[in-house]
């Protein structure tokens, strides 16, 4: 069945502006991000039952234990990603629902996920589909060993916590690259940005987040 993607109620249009706004007064200025997450439906990317709750800026159930991103987390992450020269191929780490995955790959040029749960990846494959999203590759792994095949990255995203930094993504970055990621154990995590400058890694700590763990294996 072809979703509708302008929505009614409380998946209308005018329930997703209301968003932005926020999005705006919490401090996203990125307006090439406000646009897309302005456009983007983030109701197809969870259960029916749920859709009324999308343009509520908290994560939502997927199933499997995991959560789509909250908009604000989506919103800051995305911007600190695109920050400074040009970003032309991303990797993310932890496609999920894929909603991150699908504001990415309206903002850069080739969008590269790795999911470890295989249903999840199969859900969000079906979405991309359904939305026409054609630079969007995706893998079935365990994304701490990154997607080495495709490196390097002007870019690494990664929407799960591990208790540290692995090292795989550090060295799958382009020179000049950005990873930004989540770390630390459930208890305490902070978002960092890590930016790379020939083979020196420039860390900064932003603030405290709550994600789902990064878990090794895949199912
Ligand atoms: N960006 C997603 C976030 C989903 S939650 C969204 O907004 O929907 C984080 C995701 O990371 C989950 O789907 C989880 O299965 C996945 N994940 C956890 N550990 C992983 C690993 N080692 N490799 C790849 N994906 C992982």
């Amino acid at each position: 069945m072809i979703a509708d993607h302008r929505g009614i109620g409380m998946t209308s249009q005018r329930t997703r502006d209301r968003l932005i706004m926020r999005l705006q007064e919490q401090g996203i200025k990125n307006s090439h991000v406000l646009a897309v997450m302005r456009e983007l439906p983030r109701h197809l990317f969870v259960d029916e039952a749920l859709a009324s709750r999308a343009y509520e800026d908290t994560a939502l159930p997927i199933g499997h234990s995991q959560t789509i991103s909250q908009p604000y987390i989506v919103a800051r992450m995305t911007e600190l990603l695109l920050e400074g020269t040009p970003k032309t191929k991303v990797l993310e780490v932890g496609t999920g629902s894929g909603y991150q995955t699908a504001v990415l790959s309206r903002l850069v040029e080739r969008v590269f996920s790795v999911e470890r749960i295989a249903p999840l990846q199969n859900q969000a494959r079906e979405r991309f589909y359904q939305m026409k999203l054609n630079n969007i590759r995706l893998k079935h792994s365990d994304g701490s060993w990154g997607w080495p095949e495709n490196a390097p990255y002007d870019a690494i995203i990664v929407t799960c916590a591990p208790e540290q930094v692995p090292e795989e993504l550090l060295r799958q970055l382009a020179p000049g690259g950005r990873l930004v990621i989540p770390v630390g154990s459930s208890a305490s995590q902070s978002l960092r940005v890590i930016d790379r400058n020939g083979n020196k890694f420039e860390q900064t700590e932003l603030d405290p987040v709550s994600f789902v763990p990064l878990l090794s294996g895949q199912i």
